[in-house]
């Protein structure tokens, strides 16, 4: 079963997905930028009309406590607009996780987590569907974001909830692979953030052959990497057999990217980078393993746990 906002969903019903998305964040805290906050519920509304349109049936939503998240308005957002939408618990990365857990152990991140899985976020009922997103710096993992990961493997291993993660400019991969399997994670239970950030060939195939999923989740991000890029190495990755491993996003976090200011909006894969992939040559069935049949298996919670 997949949990989103509304409720359990079986994941036949997920349809196609955004595996790593913002909708309601504020990161200006850090960022120093008003661009870096989205709080019109509204045009969150119209976004996701948008996303619907082109055929988005659900998005997973990795804005945690301490980035902005409002698992309220998520929930009013789905049941007006008919997307589903997964929520998490998780923290980010240093230097945004928030005061209050700021000097936390491993265990403490692992408690606060599971807490949340069962009791939902806060008083509000709604529980999450992943633990995310949680992450890494650049080329550098700080002892805080050490014992949030293990924290969120932890919690990962005990409550079945998917791990989905942020890795900076897509370095440490491999490492966050390593660090949450030994504490008992099942691999194919992790997701990696931002994979297609990384133009070390090498370094992103060392996740793969882990056999955790990986997420080109910055499609459109043309500033930081051209999309051909991202083609070429999503081409190789399906030649080598990796497709069922890959799920596919935009990451969106800024005012600017809305369609209504001018942005590329929520449906950018669906509207500019799958046409990208079948002008490639990639076939309708594997378009339909990386939109649907990947997100539907990853973001199952795991029975048993
Ligand atoms: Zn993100």
């Amino acid at each position: 079963m997949i949990q989103t906002v509304l409720g359990k969903i079986a994941p036949e019903e997920l349809g196609i997905c955004s595996a790593h998305e913002h909708l309601s964040i504020d990161l200006s805290r850090v960022k120093k930028d008003p661009d870096t906050i989205l709080d019109d519920e509204q045009g969150m509304r119209e976004e996701l009309e948008d996303f619907y349109r082109l055929g988005g049936r659900s998005m997973v939503e990795v804005t945690n406590d301490g980035m902005g998240r409002d698992a309220l308005v998520l929930k009013r957002l789905s049941k007006a607009t008919g997307v589903h939408l997964i929520t998490c618990t998780g923290f980010y990365k240093d230097p945004f996780i928030p005061e209050y857990a700021g000097d936390w152990k491993a265990e403490q991140f692992a408690q606060h987590f599971m807490k949340e899985a069962a009791e939902g976020i806060a008083d509000t009922g709604i529980l999450p569907g992943v633990i995310g997103e949680v992450g890494t710096s650049k080329n550098e993992m700080k002892p805080i974001e050490r014992e949030l990961l293990i924290g969120a493997a932890i919690a990962g291993a005990e409550t079945g909830l998917p791990v989905t993660t942020h890795t900076t400019l897509g370095t440490l991969g491999f490492e966050q692979v390593q660090l949450l399997t030994k504490q008992g994670l099942p691999v194919d239970q992790i997701i990696v953030g931002h994979q297609d950030l990384n133009p070390n060939k090498e370094e992103v195939l060392s996740v793969l052959e882990t056999g955790a999923y990986i997420a080109f989740d910055t499609i459109g991000k043309n500033n930081y990497r051209p999309d051909g890029e991202r083609v070429d190495f999503l081409l190789d990755f399906i030649n080598r057999g990796f497709e069922k491993q890959i799920l596919l996003s935009a990451d969106l976090t800024r005012k600017s990217h809305w369609k209504k200011n001018g942005g590329p909006g929520y449906g950018l894969v669906l509207e500019s980078f799958i046409p990208k992939l079948k002008e490639a040559g990639v076939s309708d069935s594997i378009l339909q393993q990386l939109l649907i049949v990947n997100p539907s298996r990853a973001f199952s919670i795991r029975e048993g746990s």
